[in-house]
């Protein structure tokens, strides 16, 4: 990637600086950032701090966690030290961490370093190109008023804005914005820092084999530094709001959506998960632009982290009633209540808006991805599994998500629509076990339909399952030895699948 100097040039630098890399979890460790320049390890915490993800059952003792620079050139100065000392075998291997939100150890390693990225934050827009080069650790809460206040918007996120852009980069996240690949499409390059301790630069043009193995890499081919992504012209949209038996959804959804005059920039659906009509209806919103606010700087809503809407998702939880009530509202009342509200709005929510805090159980996720002729096979399958394994589902959203040529490992080999789905579970070993088994029962029933799973949550596919549901998982795997033979950079995924 060239180094690149814009002429209108636009740059914040963010203080998440030693303040925020303090705040991380449970983490008993200390940032270690004047070491690198004595070309010696700082004294390190005791081993065995503890560090864990957004699924709350992970905890996780690793040697230590090291803190990015805030800039990307900082960052390898103080990484390479260490890189170093792993390769010569004097230290344990290195895991890769944004937010922390991946649900299986992705980003960490028992008894292994962990790089929190989170401080390398600076962002620098250039509005005439539409190109936004943004640091690695940044998320999507630190980018959308900058590009907000010069009418633009992320082209492609997850549903919220607490992820980082290393993070949504390797997992090459999507989000509901209709007709558009998931966040690999919208790299025109980015900087890697590889496990020789080398900034390279890789895009759709230069070292493109690094660059597609790096998007949905899950931090094992090297660093992220920072990627230059495109932007979208933000807008004031206006929801449309429209009931459908869930079996017909690829036809309605093709209907509203799809068709050829449609407008609707994002759209979302979401199943029921009330008893008496579970996976059998569905809610279709789409959001269509008021085309005179089209790349206008408009007023950013406040982060959402309504009580309302908060009180009615948590009090569903354990309760049949709830959800019923919770229906109801989303088909009959959200139509009525919904008003105009711009892109940035609708994307600068919180995910903790809906987060599980409670002592005795998780939130946790799973996503599985079907071609278009077999969504309504897997709805079948999965109400049928879902229902006979007393599990509690207690969310059910559907993306429209099109093919993906970028990634070595893609999960949208063709367009697909995306099923996210929430369960709650205890915090207990036991039942995680019964989690396991429902996993791989969904996993089954979707490779029978020529769909397949999302990587970021619980490890609980077998090794078989993530080969079928990969096929490039093997290639990506042996051009992973080839690269960093050691391996220095590792984390609880690679070490359950490679
Ligand atoms: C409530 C919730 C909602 C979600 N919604 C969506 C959604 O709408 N769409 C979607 O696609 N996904 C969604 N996800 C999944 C989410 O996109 C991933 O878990 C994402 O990785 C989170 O970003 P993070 O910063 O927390 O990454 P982390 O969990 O910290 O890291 C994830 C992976 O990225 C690697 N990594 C992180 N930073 C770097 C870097 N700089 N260089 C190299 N590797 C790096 C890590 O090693 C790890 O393997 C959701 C997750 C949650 C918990």
């Amino acid at each position: 990637m060239a180094r690149w100097r814009p002429t209108r040039r636009q740059v914040l630098t963010h203080g998440a600086t030693a303040a925020g890399a303090l705040a991380v979890g449970s983490a008993a460790t200390l940032a270690v950032s004047d070491w690198a320049a004595e070309g010696a390890m700082a004294p390190g915490p005791p081993p065995g701090a503890l560090l864990d993800d957004a699924s709350r059952i992970n905890p996780t003792a690793v040697r230590g966690v090291l803190y990015a620079a805030p800039a990307p050139d900082d960052t390898a100065r103080v990484v390479g030290p260490l890189l170093r000392r792993i390769t010569a075998g004097d230290d344990p291997a290195l895991a890769v961490a944004g937010v922390r939100h991946s649900m299986g150890g992705q980003s960490m390693l028992a008894g292994g370093w962990v790089l929190d990225t989170r401080p390398m934050n600076q962002i620098s827009l250039d509005s005439a190109s539409r190109v936004v080069r943004v640091g690695a650790g940044a998320t999507w809460r630190d980018l959308i008023p900058v590009l907000n206040a010069a009418g633009f918007s992320p082209k492609v996120m997850q549903s919220n804005h607490d992820f980082s852009v290393g993070g949504s980069l390797s997992v090459n996240c999507h989000g509901w914005h209709t007709d558009h690949p998931p966040i690999a499409a919208t790299v025109r390059g980015l900087r890697l820092l590889t496990a020789a301790g080398e900034v390279v630069s890789c895009g759709p043009t230069e070292n493109t084999e690094l660059f597609g193995l790096v998007l949905g890499g899950y931090g094992l081919f090297g660093v992220i530094l920072e990627a230059d992504l495109d932007v979208w012209p933000n807008a004031r949209y206006v929801p449309h709001f429209d009931s459908v038996p869930a079996l017909d959804y690829v036809e309605e959804f093709t209907r509203l959506v799809l068709a050829p005059d449609s407008t609707a920039e994002m759209a979302y659906g979401r199943l029921s998960v009330d008893p008496r009509s579970f996976l059998e209806e569905a809610v279709i919103v789409r959001f269509t632009p008021e085309a005179d606010t089209v790349g206008a700087v408009l007023p950013l809503a406040a982060p959402d982290a309504s009580s309302l809407q908060r009180a009615v998702f948590r009090n569903s939880a354990g309760s049949s009633l709830g959800k019923m009530l919770r229906w109801t509202l989303e088909r009959e009342a959200a139509p009525w209540l919904a008003g105009p509200i711009s892109r940035n709005s609708i994307q600068n929510e919180p995910a903790a808006v809906f987060a599980d805090h409670s002592a005795e159980t998780s939130d946790i996720l799973h996503e599985y991805f079907l071609p278009h002729a077999t969504l309504a096979k897997f709805i079948t399958a999965a109400r049928e599994i879902i229902q006979r394994s007393g599990q509690e589902l207690l969310n059910v959203t559907v993306r429209d998500v099109r093919r993906d040529t970028r990634s070595a490992l893609a999960y949208a080999r063709e367009d697909v629509f995306g099923l996210v789905m929430n369960f709650r579970q205890e915090r207990t070993a036991e039942a995680d076990a019964r989690m396991r088994t429902l996993t791989r029962e969904l996993i089954e029933a979707v490779l029978e339909v020529n769909g397949t799973y999302y990587l970021p949550y619980r490890l609980h596919a077998t090794r078989e399952q993530v080969r079928r549901a990969y096929p490039g998982w093997d290639a990506a795997m042996a051009a992973k030895s080839r690269m960093d033979p050691l391996p220095v950079f590792r984390n609880a995924l690679f070490d359950a699948y490679a």
